[in-house]
């Protein structure tokens, strides 16, 4: 085979097989593999590069609002996971327990932690005494395990890493406010740092945290019509505050219990990156995200074109470090062969320098997302092109928005609703009268599940009538098949 095509010719269509295609472009471009234990997943230098990304930018919003970091153990005692029925009861399934240690049965098993609510609740009550203390504000980035049955690589692992945080305020007013904050926190990043158009809005009483009083999600639409829940802000309420015995000593001379929130988004950001952004050469990463934004590569035949293309590369490449990240691709692999493998990786833009281009003292620019090609003069690379990259991050957060646009239906219809889900995918917004059971009956006949009442809602409320129970509309809500 010939070398330069053996990238793209080993990835299966998306059109045919989206999910085989996702799991080519996750193992070609290097992001992750497999590991011994079934669920898990090693995360590969450049995967985590992606992530190390997405940690400093979204750590950077928390601590705009105050939140600062620590850290909480992995285990948790059993008894603790045992005091809010709700939370125990959701979360039973999914919780992977150590009953030895030191070669010995434990007296009291110890939980791994599947999310941190109930240490981190155990150590604000004893670390909360007065009004004064509050509020609490606290992130960590750590790793958390649910012992999931069907996994895929990113989207749902059964150890992810991701970051959890929790808060404790005075009134159930202001947990209200920072849980929506919070979730504003994750539209922003999701839109303007991964590109990825969300919609943002209440989850159902049948979809949200377990011990919750209220969740609120943000959820995006991936390449095949599906929809993919990319960041979760629960408003617990007084309800861990009052397992936990979270009380506080008020200004009235009254103890009162805080109210509490936690917020979390994951690992399985980079399977939506992945999904909305990827084409069928592989990866498309956005500019804000990329490890690497530009690669260079370097393009001679003769020896004697060698020292010149290399010393101009080693000059673009000290130009620019510290403005973009750059890398060049210094491999024995012929120039097509880099093209077409960062191509798979998803450089947002290739640099081409060869004789010609010394001889002009300008370079060739191929943007990933639409292979547009402009040849540049060095001199104005500097300023031109972080404008190109900021320009490539912009297009393909216009793109997505546009195929979430040709892919969002509106009906009033339950025949209709069924056509769209088996046949289309897509997201189906319909009017609602929020009633649980309606829900887990379209669910049981489509496999659609209601993934989020838009914040976004009519003016002046719903008129007409819910599309399943024929009962008046209280909001419209959006159905999809989801990851
Ligand atoms: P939760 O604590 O259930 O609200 O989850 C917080 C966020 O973590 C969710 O919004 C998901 O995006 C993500 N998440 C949940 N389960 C998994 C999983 N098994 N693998 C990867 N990410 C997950």
């Amino acid at each position: 085979m010939d070398n330069e095509e053996k990238y793209v010719e080993e990835i299966a269509d998306q059109e045919d097989n989206f999910s085989k295609w996702y799991n080519q472009v996750v193992r070609k471009a290097e992001l992750a593999d497999y590991a011994p234990v079934r669920g898990c997943m090693i995360i590969r230098p450049y995967g985590y590069a992606i992530w190390e990304n997405l940690q400093r930018l979204l750590d950077a919003r928390f601590k705009e609002t105050d939140v600062v970091n620590a850290y909480f153990p992995l285990l948790i005692p059993r008894s603790f996971l045992e005091r809010e029925a709700e939370h125990v009861e959701g979360f039973a399934p999914e919780v992977a327990w150590v009953t030895r240690g030191g070669g010995e049965e434990l007296e009291e098993p110890l939980a791994i932690r599947p999310t941190s609510e109930t240490i981190i609740g155990h150590t604000y009550a004893k670390w909360i005494q007065s009004y004064r203390d509050l509020p609490v504000l606290i992130n960590q980035w750590n790793n958390v395990m649910r012992w999931e049955k069907r996994t895929t690589l990113f989207l749902r692992t059964s150890e992810f890493l991701w970051q959890e945080g929790h808060t404790a305020h005075r009134t159930l007013d202001e947990a209200e406010e920072r849980t929506k904050q919070m979730l504003e926190v994750y539209r922003a990043f999701a839109e303007e740092d991964a590109a990825i158009p969300v919609i943002a809005g209440r989850k159902s009483e049948n979809e949200k945290f377990a011990g919750a009083l209220r969740t609120y999600s943000i959820e995006a639409m991936m390449g095949d019509g599906k929809a993919l829940q990319a960041g979760t802000s629960h408003n617990l309420g007084n309800n861990f505050a009052k397992s936990f015995d979270i009380q506080y000593l008020d200004s009235d001379g009254q103890r009162k219990y805080c109210a509490t929130t936690s917020w979390g988004m994951s690992t399985r950001m980079i399977g939506g990156l992945i999904m909305v952004h990827g084409d069928s050469s592989g990866l498309i990463l956005p500019p804000r995200l990329a490890p690497y934004q530009v690669v260079i590569v370097p393009i001679w035949r003769k020896e004697a074109e060698k020292s010149a293309v290399l010393e101009q590369v080693a000059r673009v490449e000290k130009m620019l470090k510290g403005k973009v990240r750059v890398k060049v691709d210094m491999s024995e692999n012929t120039p097509g062969w880099k093209y077409n493998e960062w191509e798979m990786r998803g450089v947002p833009v290739r640099m081409e320098i060869g004789p010609r281009d010394v001889k002009n003292n300008s370079v060739m620019l191929v943007r990933r997302d639409n292979r547009a090609k402009t040849p540049i003069s060095v001199d104005a690379l500097e300023t031109h092109l972080p404008e190109l990259l900021e320009e490539v991050q912009q297009a393909l957060f216009q793109r997505a928005v546009e195929f979430r646009k040709q892919n969002t239906y509106a009906t009033d219809s339950y025949d209709e609703f069924k056509e769209i889900i088996a046949e289309k995918r897509g997201f189906v917004r319909v009017k609602w009268a929020e009633d649980s059971a309606a829900e887990l009956a379209i669910k049981e006949e489509t496999k659609a599940t209601l993934r989020v009442i838009p914040f976004d809602q009519p003016e002046g409320g719903v008129q007409g009538k819910c599309i399943y129970t024929g009962k008046p509309a209280t909001c419209e809500a959006i159905f999809a098949r989801a990851y």
